[in-house]
């Protein structure tokens, strides 16, 4: 875990700032994560070929899906875990969920329904 600050911009040319706790994974959390999810999928591949009439459709999609989902999670190298700062517009705290990082992250305060840019100082 790491704290990093951050920069909320909000329309115009308002910005304020904030920090946010990023979990920077290692290659065997990435495998780890990316297997999991995808053995997920493609077991439930296997499981529906069980089902009548479903059997024609349900395992391709799923397999297609866990391939799709080993490739973005490999690709996944820092998780948000937690963070926020003021809102640009009204000031009050915007905090961040839990996701998959990609910076910049789009958000909207929930107190005045403003959008919210925030980036990596
Ligand atoms: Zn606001």
């Amino acid at each position: 875990m790491q704290t990093v600050a951050i920069v909320l911009r909000g329309q115009g040319d308002r910005r304020s700032t904030g920090d946010a706790t990023v979990q920077v994974l290692t290659d065997l959390e990435r495998w780890r994560r990316a297997l999991r999810s995808s053995g997920l999928l493609a077991l439930g591949a296997v499981l529906t070929l069980l089902i009548p009439i479903v059997h024609f459709f349900a395992p391709p999609v799923l397999l297609l899906t866990s391939v799709i989902v080993l490739v973005r999670r490999l690709g996944q190298r820092e998780l948000l875990s937690s963070g926020g700062g003021p809102c640009p517009r009204c000031g009050e705290r915007v905090d961040l969920e839990q996701a998959a990082l990609a910076w910049p992250v789009e958000t909207t305060c929930v107190h005045c329904r403003s959008g919210v840019r925030i980036e990596r100082a």
